[in-house]
Order: C-alpha cells, then sequence, then structure tokens
C-alpha cells in the first residue's frame, strides 16, 4: 500500500531554492520552517550538490518538489521517477512534450511504490511568449498549454506546471482536483527578471492555482523570511 502523503502546510507556496553555494542555501532553509513553505530543487543544485542535498531538505521535515523536468525515451523517463520516488520527495515533474506513452511509462514506474510523489507534467514555461512558440510553429502559449494539460490528464498525471494565467481554463477544462503548479509569480514590487508570463500571489490564488512557485523575489531579498511571511498573510 502506497504512503498517505499527510499535508504539512496550509501555504501554497513552493520556495523555489536556485543556488550556486550550498552554504548560501542551507542558510536560507534554516530560516524556513515546513509549516511554512515547500522547497523546490531544480537543475543548478542538483546538478552541483546531488541528491544528498535533497535528502538533508527531506530528512529536515521539508516537503520537497524535484524539479527536472524529466524530457527522455518512457523508459529512461520512468527510472529517473522512481530515482525520485526513493529519494522521498514530495513532488517529481516530467516534461509533457516527451508525449502521452513517456508520461504513462512515468505514472506507471510510481504505481507500487511504498512513497509515492505527486506526478506533474510541464506545461509551457513561464518565460516564454506567444513570439517565442510561433517561432517554433507552434500555436500561442494558452492554447499550447491547454493542449498540453490534457494530454498531461489523459496520461493520468496528477496536474500541471502552467502560467497562473492559464490556471483557471486548464482546471476548468480538466476538473477541480487537476493540480495547476505555477512558477512566473512576482508580488507587485518584485523584479520580473525573466519571467514573461507572470501574476502576483494574490492573483494566482483567485485563478484557482494550488501551488506557488516562487524563487528570486524571495531568496535574493535582503529580509527572505519577512518576504516569506508578508506572501503568506496576502493570501
Ligand atoms: O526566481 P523565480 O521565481 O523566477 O523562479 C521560478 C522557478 O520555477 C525557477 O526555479 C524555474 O526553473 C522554475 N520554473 C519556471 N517555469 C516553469 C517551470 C519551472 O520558472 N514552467
Amino acid at each position: 500500500m502506497s504512503e498517505v502523503i499527510m499535508n504539512k502546510t496550509n501555504s501554497p507556496l513552493i520556495v523555489a531554492l536556485d543556488f550556486d553555494d550550498d552554504n548560501k542555501l542551507l542558510s536560507l532553509v534554516n530560516q524556513l520552517s515546513p509549516e511554512a513553505c515547500r522547497l523546490k530543487v531544480g537543475k543548478e543544485v542538483f546538478t552541483r550538490f546531488g541528491p544528498e542535498l535533497v535528502k538533508k531538505l527531506v530528512d529536515k521535515g521539508f516537503d520537497v518538489f524535484l524539479d527536472l523536468k524529466f524530457h527522455d525515451i518512457p523508459n529512461t523517463v520512468a527510472k529517473a521517477v522512481a530515482a525520485a520516488a526513493d529519494l522521498g520527495v514530495w513532488m517529481v515533474n516530467v516534461h509533457t512534450l516527451g508525449g502521452v506513452s513517456m508520461m504513462e511509462a512515468a505514472r506507471e514506474a510510481l504505481k507500487d511504490k511504498a512513497h509515492k510523489p505527486l506526478l506533474i507534467g510541464v506545461t509551457v514555461l513561464t518565460s516564454h511568449s506567444d513570439a517565442d512558440l510561433e517561432q517554433l510553429g507552434l500555436p500561442n502559449c494558452k492554447e499550447m498549454a491547454q493542449k498540453l494539460a490534457g494530454m498531461a490528464k489523459l496520461a493520468g498525471l496528477d496536474g500541471v506546471v502552467c502560467s497562473a494565467q492559464e490556471s483557471a481554463a486548464i482546471k476548468q477544462a480538466n476538473g477541480a482536483d487537476f493540480l495547476t503548479v505555477t512558477p512566473g509569480i512576482r508580488p507587485l514590487d518584485a523584479n520580473q527578471d525573466d519571467q514573461t508570463r507572470v501574476m502576483t500571489p494574490e492573483a494566482a490564488v483567485r485563478a484557482g492555482a494550488d501551488y506557488l512557485v516562487v524563487g528570486r523575489p524571495i531568496t535574493q531579498h535582503s529580509q527572505p523570511l519577512e518576504r516569506l511571511n508578508d506572501i503568506n498573510q496576502t493570501l
């Protein structure tokens, strides 16, 4: 029987830990608590510090989202997702552009796992604009995200990563239980950085986003803990 994943926090915030220095990362994490937020480990931190750091965060009691956006042949992605489950992460993702059979293989790989992370599909990156997709000969971001979300649903995934701007339409098409995880979150006074399809935390929650991924507006802030608490209070 698979383990029931209990909610450790009522906050929808997932703090994106994008650091090139593990001491800086851990000094931020030591100020945070699993009751206030979840954590996301992406490609930079995983490539520099590896699974040991992920395990350390899990052992500290945090729900960890392993954001490696797996995109490969079905067998390889299935094995990678199984390895993520064995690390004890709360959420893992694959890229929906890998196709339905790749996503189905990922879902199957988790079926009999004692610890079963949420399996999420990345749709269109929040840094992409309609013009970027046009260059690829693809429809606009909203249409493309909707199409890819439908494929994720068909493959039996738990939800998708999308822009909060697309969250309401994706939920409407795929059901309220189909999770939307939304990066590109920017409080009004924050820098947009390289993100294009952005929304404020309050608006994202109003649009139905289940989880908000916030990186630089918290990690690069002079008072990260206060910033996190301020955002939590507006939600
Ligand atoms: O610093 P910022 O808030 O822009 O961080 C957003 C995080 O979410 C980054 O770690 C980025 O890799 C990730 N992400 C994203 N867009 C996606 C999927 C993940 O920005 N579609």
